[in-house]
C-alpha cells in the first residue's frame, strides 16, 4: 500500500529506522497476543508498558528527562505502527506520553518533571489523564470536580469517567476546577480518599484499561497543582497532542485492515475462482486503498507542519475527523470482504472496526470536530 502512493521517499532515514523497530516489536510482541488480551478484556498493561519504555516510545517527542526527543513525525509512525496492532495498545502508549506526561512537560514544575518524566518515560510508572466526568464528556467546561484551598493543602472532590489506564495508573493528572478556574493536578493513585474502579463490559478497546475516579476529601500538598495550567486550554493542548497521534494511528488500523482484506481475497475462492478477481472486491479495495493513501498524506503533512512548529488545533481537527472516520468506513468494508470469517477474532477486522468506534468518540467526537472545522470555515460558534 505504502508503494502505491510512494510514501516512503517522504520519510528520512530516521523515521524509517524508527518505524522498522515498531513494527517489528508490534509484529512479534504485541499481534500473537492482542486477540486473546482482547477478548478476555484486559492486557498486561505494565508488562507492555515497560517494553515500550526500553524502546523509548513513550513521550518519544518530548526532549529531556529521559525521552526520546525525535520528530512528532517519528512519533505518529509509532502510533500508526502499533495501532496497526490494535488500538488499545497506542492508546496505552498515547494516554501515557501525550496526555500524562506532555501535562506534566508542559505545565509541570521542574520538581515535578524531574519526579515523574524520567520514570514514566521507562514504563516504570504509568499515568493517566481525567478529564472527562459523568455528566461532561464533549464540554469539559461543566465539569463539577472541584479543587478548594485548605490552609496550605488542597482539598479535591468529585470524579472522573472514561479514564484509560485509571486502575492502573501511580499518577493520576486530575483536571478540576479552582476559584482560579480549572487547573491540573497531580495525584499520586495510593493518595487517600482516591480510589479507581474498572469499567467492564465494553464492546470496544477491549485491550484497553478504563476507569471510573472518585475523589473524596483527596488531600493534596500545595504544590500538586501543575503550576502553569490555567484554564481549560490546558487539557486541550494535551489533547491536540493526542489526537495528531490518532491520525496515524487511525490509519495503522485502516493499513492492516486492508493488508487483511487483500490476502483473504486472492486466497479464498468463490464461484470457482478467487474473490479478489472480481470487479466489486477491486472496487471496495480500490476505494479504501485511496482513503488510506489519502490519509496518509494528510497525516505527513501535518507531520510536516508540527515539526516546524506550524500546526494549529484546527489542523489536528480535520486530521482526526478524516483520517478516524475514512478508517471507519475501511474496515467496515473490509469486513464485508471477509464475509462470516470477518466477524471472528481470528482476523483483526473486527476489532478494528469496534475499536475505531471508540476512537471516534473519544479526544473529540467527530461532531465536536466538524464543529471546529466548520467555526474555522464560517466564524460561527455553533457548540452551544
Ligand atoms: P457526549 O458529550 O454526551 O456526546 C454525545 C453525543 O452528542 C456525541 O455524538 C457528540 O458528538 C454529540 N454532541 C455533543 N455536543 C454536541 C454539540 N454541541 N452539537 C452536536 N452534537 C454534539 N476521557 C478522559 O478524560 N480521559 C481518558 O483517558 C479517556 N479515555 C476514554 C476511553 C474510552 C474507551 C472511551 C469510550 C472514552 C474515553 N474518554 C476519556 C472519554 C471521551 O473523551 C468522551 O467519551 C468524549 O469526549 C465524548 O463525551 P461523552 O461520551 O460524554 O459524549
Amino acid at each position: 500500500l505504502n508503494e502505491l502512493f510512494a510514501l516512503d521517499p517522504l520519510l528520512n532515514e530516521e523515521e524509517r529506522d524508527i518505524r522498522a523497530t515498531a513494527r517489528e516489536f508490534a509484529n512479534r510482541h504485541l499481534r500473537p497476543h492482542v486477540a486473546e488480551w482482547y477478548e478476555a478484556g484486559t492486557l498486561p498493561a505494565r508488562e507492555v508498558a515497560k517494553e515500550f519504555g526500553k524502546l523509548g516510545m513513550l513521550g518519544m517527542h518530548l526532549h529531556g528527562y529521559g525521552c526520546a526527543g525525535v520528530s512528532a513525525t517519528a512519533y505518529g509512525l509509532v502510533c500508526h505502527e502499533i495501532e496497526a496492532a490494535d488500538a488499545g495498545l497506542r492508546s496505552l502508549m498515547s494516554v501515557q506520553g501525550s496526555l500524562a506526561m506532555y501535562a506534566i512537560y508542559a505545565y509541570g514544575s521542574e520538581d515535578q518533571k524531574q519526579q515523574w518524566l524520567p520514570d514514566m518515560a521507562r514504563g516504570e510508572k504509568l499515568g493517566c489523564f481525567g478529564l472527562t466526568e459523568p455528566d461532561f464528556g464533549s464540554n469539559p467546561g461543566g465539569m463539577r470536580t472541584r479543587a478548594r484551598r485548605d490552609g496550605d493543602d488542597w482539598l479535591l472532590n468529585g470524579s472522573k469517567m472514561w479514564i484509560t489506564n485509571g486502575t492502573l495508573a501511580d499518577v493520576a493528572v486530575v483536571w478540576a476546577r479552582t476559584e482560579d478556574g480549572i487547573r491540573g493536578f497531580l495525584v499520586p493513585t495510593d493518595t487517600r480518599g482516591f480510589e479507581a474502579h474498572e469499567m467492564k463490559h465494553k464492546l470496544s478497546l477491549r485491550a484497553s484499561v478504563t476507569a471510573e475516579l472518585s475523589f473524596d476529601d483527596v488531600r493534596l500538598p500545595h504544590d500538586a497543582v501543575l503550576p502553569e495550567s490555567k484554564g481549560l486550554k490546558s487539557p486541550l493542548g494535551c489533547l491536540s497532542e493526542a489526537r495528531f497521534g490518532i491520525v496515524f494511528g487511525s490509519m495503522g488500523s485502516a493499513r492492516d485492515c486492508l493488508e487483511t482484506a487483500i490476502g483473504y481475497a486472492k486466497s479464498r475462492e468463490v464461484f470457482d475462482k478467487p474473490l479478489a478477481a472480481y470487479q466489486l472486491t477491486q472496487a471496495k479495495l480500490a476505494d479504501g486503498a485511496l482513503e488510506y493513501g489519502k490519509g496518509m498524506l494528510l497525516a505527513l503533512h501535518l507531520g510536516r507542519l508540527k515539526d516546524a512548529g506550524q500546526i494549529t488545533s484546527e489542523q489536528v481537527s480535520i486530521g482526526k475527523l478524516n483520517n478516524v472516520r475514512e478508517a471507519l468506513e475501511i474496515a467496515r468494508t473490509c469486513r464485508t470482504i471477509l464475509g462470516a470469517n470477518g466477524i471472528t477474532l481470528e482476523y483483526p477486522v473486527m476489532r478494528h472496526a469496534s475499536n475505531l468506534e471508540t476512537v471516534l468518540t473519544y479526544e473529540g467526537t467527530s461532531e465536536i470536530h466538524q464543529l471546529v472545522v466548520g467555526q474555522a470555515l464560517t466564524g460561527e460558534n455553533a457548540f452551544r
